[in-house]
């Protein structure tokens, strides 16, 4: 079950914290999500259980989410433009067709299918049709889904485990957090037990 967290390098600052080394490399990333997968599961099991607030379990994924961003530049990376398909609307798509210079019927026909969501449209085909040298060519017109990628800030994170673990497999910032965040909840869950047995 600690496999992957015995992989992942660590230090100890003079202040006596522990820090977390980042792993950015994705193939990396891949093999260690796939060696901590257990763990990550028994953890969103683990989440099920606690009577930690969600609000609390959701703050150390912002929080967490935060630190691991400032140390990785995505547009080295743009794995998740590669390796995932987004899903929009086609309100979104509309838009994008506008941005591309296209018509929405052109643009459908070119690179978008249905979703298996009712109503609601992917691309054909990864990588992204409109990641150019690693860049996203269309800027502001990128759908909601895409914006808010990785969706680490957002409330309900415990509910969003599978999704979450899922995505830990390619985008190096989800797997970053996700390791630094697993000893915080374990750790906070231990001494609220030990609170509780002392008095
Ligand atoms: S969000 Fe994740 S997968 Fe996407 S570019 Fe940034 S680090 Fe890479």
């Amino acid at each position: 079950m600690d496999v992957a967290r015995g992989l992942i390098g660590r230090s100890t600052s003079k202040s006596g914290h522990t820090h977390m080394k980042i792993i950015t490399d994705v193939s990396q990333v891949k093999a260690l999500a796939e060696l901590g997968s257990e763990d990550n599961y028994e953890f969103r099991a683990f989440l099920k259980e606690i009577s930690i607030p969600e609000n609390e379990i959701d703050e150390a994924f912002r929080e967490a989410y935060e630190s691991v961003r400032q140390q990785i530049d995505c547009s080295e990376c743009a794995n998740c433009c590669k390796a995932a398909l987004p899903v929009f609307s086609m309100g979104e798509m509309k838009r994008m067709a506008q941005a591309s210079g296209m018509p929405v019927e052109e643009f459908m026909d070119e690179y978008c299918c249905e979703d298996e969501y009712k109503g609601e449209y992917t691309f054909r085909e990864k990588p992204c049709p409109m990641l150019q040298e690693n860049r996203y060519t269309l800027g502001e017109a990128a759908p909601e889904c895409c914006r808010e990628y990785p969706h680490l800030h957002k409330p309900g994170r415990p509910r969003a485990m599978y999704s979450i673990i899922d995505n830990s497999f390619t985008c190096p910032i989800v797997y970053n957090v996700l390791e630094k965040v697993k000893p915080i909840i374990r750790s906070k869950d231990y001494y609220r037990m030990l609170r509780e047995d002392m008095l």
